[in-house]
């Protein structure tokens, strides 16, 4: 329950223990196909490139830095955490000229701090972050997104811990190149780093004057590959691709609509238990993520007593906070297969007497259970079409 690599479904882990093709066989052609179009479902977009590369999630904002920035361009980066400040080393890499638009870490972007630093610094490209796992914020696309789409700008999405776990819809808002990670809420292993690219996007590639100074992320070459040209490029690491296309398949046997519905349900039962507890979470309700959540670590706790109880005890890893947040929040994440009910109650439970172990006086007394399953119950009510259920009565069996 960290923040990836999530948990993986059974039928992913043996999906990848089947026989080695190679990377031209027709068969594991049919399996990029199948990949592909499961990508393009969960990105919401019928772009043609739309493919993994091969590495990890930042692999992926590698290849959105290295193909779309000539050296020169402006790139204006928001930065509001340690993954975008990622983006931004990058991007400086990558031969642009950063322009950092900053929030304090916990917050988000309002789309007209974002309107007034394009109108100044006449970005060719800018990059954002919609969940950034370093805080647990969740960015609204949208606003973000009616800002930036213009001609003149390539707009970067990095949705590495959101894809498939909150609502992403790539094409609706016209976002030009976003790339997510295999391990967070798909629920594979790591190494393999979705990405999709709009038009715009892919007519810049054809007007590149400098050619991609990575060889082996750029795409004029990678797309012949995952197109039906089919020329070795390198290869594909077989068996990370049969547990893609398995994710991808288990996805959409879910609905896109009930996978963002679990997510979110099981964020608010969490977030309730912990607050029942006595706990506070260190992002404002209105900019929290459903994949990854920040709570306050509480005076007078050690960060990392508690994470050690709750992974010798339970086996439950929670991670503490990056950077500044350091000894600061823990970080709790409800990605893909990890989210589910069964965790938010054994996290709730193992913490709660963790805690009162070490004398947090909170809620305590199981309020923290008490208050998820209200949640829980509450969402099968409006489910079954029915008012709510108030408090609970303790039930009688037999
Ligand atoms: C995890 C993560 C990354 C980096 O992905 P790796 O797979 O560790 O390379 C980038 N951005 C965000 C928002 C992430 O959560």
């Amino acid at each position: 329950m960290g923040p990836g690599p999530s948990n993986v479904d059974p039928r992913v882990l043996r999906s990848m223990s089947q026989t080695m093709l190679s990377h031209l066989d027709p068969v594991f052609v049919r399996v990029m196909d199948d990949v592909q179009d499961g990508l393009r479902k969960v990105f919401q977009t019928r772009s043609p490139i739309t493919l993994p590369i091969s590495g990890t999630g930042t692999a992926g904002m590698e290849t959105a830095m290295v193909n779309m920035i000539e050296p020169g361009d402006t790139v204006l980066v928001c930065t509001g955490g340690y993954f975008a400040n990622r983006m931004a080393e990058i991007a400086q890499r990558a031969g642009g000229k950063v322009v950092r638009l900053e929030v304090p870490w916990g917050r988000v972007f309002e789309a007209s701090d974002v309107r007034k630093a394009v109108e100044r610094h006449r970005p060719r490209i800018v990059a954002f972050v919609h969940v950034e796992t370093s805080t647990g914020t969740s960015q609204p696309i949208e606003p973000l997104a009616e800002v930036l789409n213009r001609d003149d700008i390539i707009t970067i999405m990095d949705c590495v811990a959101s894809l498939a776990g909150e609502p992403i819809d790539v094409e609706g808002n016209g976002l030009d190149f976003v790339y997510s990670g295999s391990q967070k809420c798909l629920s594979c292993p790591p190494g393999l780093a979705p990405i999709t690219l709009s038009d715009k996007a892919i007519a810049r590639l054809s007007e590149r004057k400098v050619p991609v100074q990575s060889w082996y992320l750029d795409l004029m070459m990678l797309r012949k590959y995952w197109s039906d040209v089919r020329v070795y490029h390198h290869t594909a690491p077989i068996s990370l691709n049969y547990a893609l296309r398995e994710a991808l398949r288990i996805i959409e046997e879910e609905t896109l609509p009930q996978l963002y519905g679990r997510h979110r349900l099981n964020h608010e039962a969490l977030v309730a238990g912990l607050e029942a507890m006595g706990l506070e979470m260190f992002v404002e309700k209105e900019a929290r993520a459903w994949t990854l959540n920040t709570v306050k670590i509480p005076d007078g706790i050690d960060d990392q007593d508690v994470r050690t109880g709750l992974l010798r005890r339970h086996g439950i890893e929670i991670v503490g906070g990056l950077g500044d947040l350091k000894g600061k929040v823990w970080r709790i994440g409800l990605m893909g297969y990890s989210s589910n009910r069964n965790n938010v109650h054994l996290l709730l439970g193992a913490l709660e007497e963790l805690l009162g172990e070490m004398g947090f006086v909170g809620g305590g007394g199981g309020a923290a259970l008490r208050a998820a399953s209200g949640v829980y119950r509450n969402a099968e009510s409006q489910d079954a079409g029915i008012a709510p259920i108030p408090e609970e009565k303790p039930v009688r069996v037999g």
